[in-house]
């Protein structure tokens, strides 16, 4: 068993680190701020490689294994999990993984090959106001009406949604009464930024202020039949070809916010001084200090254990999927408690960036499926 990172990933990772560091970091306080999304980021990716970074070579992606996905996801997380966010798991994970799965070589062309250049930026629509968790219950529908399709519905807490360019919307386009298992029937359709009847609203967050997150309103939207993603009523299966990978974006994200919450509260509990002397002596201290490095640890090496899998041909990687996005974005809440604690006073003030990571990491235990959920995956893979 080898538990190195080969050349090529420690290469993207020095790559990434430098590209987060430097051109994300200077960013990061004026977005977080003003809540909103620095889109000139998305260019700069797109032209060193990192936006379609597992992506087929014939549309511009770099071809890397899953590993190295996390590696980026991990090394922009460190940085500001908003940015990298909107960057990696919404426009790279969410937003294109599906069209590149079942999209026809026409959607490849005009919606893939430009968001990995980062000329195009892309979101994902599923969830409803009355249909969260029960996804599948969703009221968003869409008739057929010669060549187009006309799609009526309103999408909740879309990331990217405020400036996408394309977005896959879940809608059915079977009556949902008619269908004969619950969950046929649903189809995804690609809406594109101005189009008749496709409107947006801002909605303020707590966290990850620096991805925009939009209410999405479609009234009687027409979208050409070329636009259906793959074939009518695979919408389920697009739906868990997207979100089941995207458990080791959790992981990823994770073990960034981790990672950085460890670097941050070493340096504080040795800067701070009470007592006469730095507060890391305490061991109090101490051992929240040993906790974080130990816990970053198991979830980097289950993350990219189960990304490891992921690329094995043949192999499974569902359950360690969802047991990655259990375990990571819960033990999160717990290391930022504790690197909070050690904060004392200053923990709770917006100037110090334990604050923001304590709000960021919180969204993770709730996005692309809530823990209950997963738990619920999970045991159904484990045939409980
Ligand atoms: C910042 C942010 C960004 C998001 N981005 C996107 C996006 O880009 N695209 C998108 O489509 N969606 C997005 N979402 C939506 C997100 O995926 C949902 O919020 C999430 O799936 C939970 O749905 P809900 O909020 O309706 O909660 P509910 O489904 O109402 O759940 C409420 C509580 O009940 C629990 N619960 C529900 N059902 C069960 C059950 N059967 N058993 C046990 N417990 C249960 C849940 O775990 C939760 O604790 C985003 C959400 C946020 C907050």
């Amino acid at each position: 068993m080898d538990f190195g990172l080969t050349e090529e990933q420690r290469l993207i990772k020095d790559q990434i680190r430098d590209f987060a560091v430097n051109e994300i970091g200077p960013l990061v306080e004026e977005a977080e701020e003003t809540e909103v999304t620095p889109l000139e980021l998305f260019p700069k990716m797109g032209r060193l490689g990192y936006l379609g970074i597992t992506y087929p070579a014939e549309y511009g992606g770099a071809e890397a294994d899953k590993i190295s996905e996390c590696i980026l996801i991990e090394e922009l997380n460190k940085v500001c999990a908003g940015i990298a966010g909107a960057l990696s798991t919404t426009h790279s994970g969410l937003g294109t993984r599906a069209l590149n799965e079942f999209g026809t070589e026409d959607q490849k062309q005009r919606f893939l090959a430009p968001a990995i250049k980062g000329e195009k930026i892309g979101a994902f629509a599923l969830t409803e106001a009355d249909a969260g968790s029960d996804a599948i219950s969703m009221r968003t529908r869409a008739i057929r009406d010669g060549d187009d399709y006309i799609l009526n519905g309103t999408k909740m807490f879309i990331s990217n949604g405020t400036f996408c360019d394309f977005v896959p919307v879940a809608c059915y386009t079977t009556d949902p009464k008619k269908v004969e298992k619950r969950g046929k029937g649903i189809s995804f359709l690609i809406a594109e930024k101005g189009m008749p009847g496709f409107t947006t609203n801002k909605l303020d967050k707590s966290g990850n202020r620096s991805q925009e997150t939009a209410e999405l309103i479609f009234e009687n939207v027409r979208i050409p039949k070329e636009n259906l993603l793959g074939k009518e009523g695979d919408g389920l299966a697009q739906i868990l070809a997207t979100l089941i990978p995207g458990r080791l974006a959790y992981g990823a994200r994770a073990t960034g916010l981790g990672q950085a919450a460890y670097d941050i509260v070493y340096k504080y509990a040795q800067d701070r001084v009470q007592f006469g002397k730095p507060i890391g002596k305490f061991q109090a201290n101490m051992f929240k200090l040993v906790d974080i490095a130990m816990n970053v640890d198991i979830m980097r090496l289950m993350t990219y254990r189960t990304a490891w899998l992921y690329d094995q041909p043949g192999l499974k990687f569902a359950k360690e999927a969802y047991m990655v996005k259990i375990f990571t974005t819960e033990t999160i809440q717990q290391i930022m408690l504790k690197a909070l604690a050690v904060h004392g006073g200053y923990g709770y003030m917006k100037e110090y960036p334990i604050e923001r990571m304590w709000r960021d990491a919180k969204m993770l235990n709730i996005t692309e499926g809530t823990t209950e959920m997963a738990y619920l995956a999970a045991a159904r893979e484990l045939k409980i």
